[in-house]
């Protein structure tokens, strides 16, 4: 890899970002018929493309899922089920196969290499890098693009480049260490884009902290609710996690990007079943056959059988008050009140937590904006894809899955736009 200071000052394209899709773009690109090693230049602000690859999936990247094609697991543009019918999980597992990389399916169709470390992926894509001649370039921050009649003029502090076509995949405003600043959205901008408002997403939901003070570090499966204005907006199961004045867990990451949605709405609520299986009424009679026989067991008692400990205490503070979670349960009402709280435990949403620690940017450039091959209709001879365009993915694989698909649409179109 040469560094940003050895630059290059002639390329037929460009892709700046050296993420997933910008590695997906260059690719596609280098592939075209025709091409000198060399005419594809990946441009990467950090000292190394992919740092952020090596993040995914706790460090083992789940690199796409067997669902990926269904529509109803990606949010923002509608417009992207072009690109996502163009590439089907099953044609991404193939080119990675072909690419050299095995790989295994877990829980959920959510997709891995097949050793589960996120480096097997990243090293593959840069052995196939160098196979096909493309040209990276580190440390190399464009800071500027400049639209001329041949083509594009990019500006960074290590030098200048010229070239024909640009594949821009920046990337988002999520986990701006790794190098996706928001900076790809003002590139896009002075060329012509506008940009829907963008909000973290796929990240953990504050709430209020003395209500979770006691439950750090526990875990427990739910169904849970995003609710605001009365109504439930969405819903998704899963192991909730409390933290340190926070909700987390993927089902509460799904939930998160409602609250940007529906621009930070103040009666916004996190509403968990924690017995999804069982009505209300059903609930009851588990809980006083429970206590049968048992003349002053109180509720934290009772629900020692039934949630963790701390778990079981918090919600009989919430459901009978603190005076009456220390004495014997006996009243029918008693019953019922505990299991309606544990059927709708309740915490209000207080925002989520920023950039640094969302894995995802909700909203972007839209798609309108672009053709199907993902070209610029605002700025010809541009194309876009990522993170950088207003489409988030859930929790699973379906955001590394957009980035490839969207990387090898742009950077596939791209070079024979040539
Ligand atoms: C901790 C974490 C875990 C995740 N786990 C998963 C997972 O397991 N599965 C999944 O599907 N998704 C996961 N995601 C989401 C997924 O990683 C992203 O959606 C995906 O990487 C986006 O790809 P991208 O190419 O658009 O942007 P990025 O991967 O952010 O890449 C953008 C690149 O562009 C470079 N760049 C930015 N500006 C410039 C510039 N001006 N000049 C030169 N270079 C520039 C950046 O340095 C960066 O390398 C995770 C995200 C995080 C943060």
């Amino acid at each position: 890899m040469r560094k940003g200071s050895d630059c290059v000052q002639q390329a037929a394209l460009a892709v700046v970002g050296g993420g997933a899709s910008g590695l997906a773009a260059a690719l596609a690109a280098s592939r075209r018929a025709g091409f000198r090693p060399g005419s594809v230049v990946l441009l990467e602000k950090n000292p190394r493309v992919g740092k952020k690859l090596l993040l995914t999936g706790n460090g083992r990247c789940n690199l796409t899922n067997r669902n990926a094609g269904d529509r109803a697991r990606y949010h923002g543009d509608t417009e992207a089920r072009a690109v996502l019918d163009r590439f089907p999980p099953e044609q991404i597992l193939r080119l990675f196969q072909k690419a050299g990389l095995l790989c295994r399916e877990l829980d959920g169709g959510r997709i891995y290499p097949y050793s589960l470390q996120a480096s097997s992926v990243l090293n593959i894509l840069r052995r196939n890098l160098d196979r096909s001649g493309v040209r990276v370039l580190c440390d190399f921050d464009v800071n500027r693009i400049e639209k001329s009649k041949d083509g594009f003029r990019l500006s960074s502090p290590a030098g200048a480049l010229f070239a024909r076509r640009v594949v821009l995949a920046a990337g988002g405003s999520a986990c701006p260490r790794t190098g996706s600043d928001g900076g790809g959205f003002s590139l896009a901008g002075k060329l012509g884009h506008t940009l829907r408002p963008v909000y973290p997403s796929l990240v953990q939901v504050k709430t209020d902290p003395a209500r979770v003070r006691s439950l750090k570090g526990v875990r427990c499966p739910a169904l849970v609710s995003f609710r605001a204005g009365g109504k439930t907006v969405r819903t998704a199961t899963g192991e909730v996690q409390f933290a340190d004045g926070a909700l987390s867990g993927i089902c509460v990451f799904e939930l998160s990007r409602c609250f940007g949605e529906l621009h930070a709405p103040k009666d916004a609520e996190i509403v968990l079943d924690l017995f999804p299986e069982y009505e209300t009424e059903q609930l009851i009679e588990l809980l006083r056959t429970a206590a049968c026989g048992e003349t002053g067991i109180s509720a934290p008692q009772l629900l020692e059988g039934f949630l963790p400990k701390a778990l079981g205490a918090e919600l009989s503070k919430y459901a009978l008050g603190v005076t009456q979670t220390k004495t014997g349960l006996r009243k029918t009402e008693e019953f019922q009140k505990l299991a309606r709280a544990a059927k709708e435990y309740r915490f209000p949403v207080r925002g989520t937590f920023s950039w640094d620690r969302a894995q995802v940017t909700a909203g972007g450039v839209p798609l309108s904006e672009l053709t199907e091959n993902l070209e610029s209709k605002k700025c010809r001879g541009l194309y876009l894809c990522g993170e950088l365009l207003d489409v988030d993915g859930d929790c699973g694989g379906f955001n590394l899955h957009w980035a490839w698909a969207s990387g090898l649409t742009a950077g596939k179109a791209a070079a024979e736009s040539l």
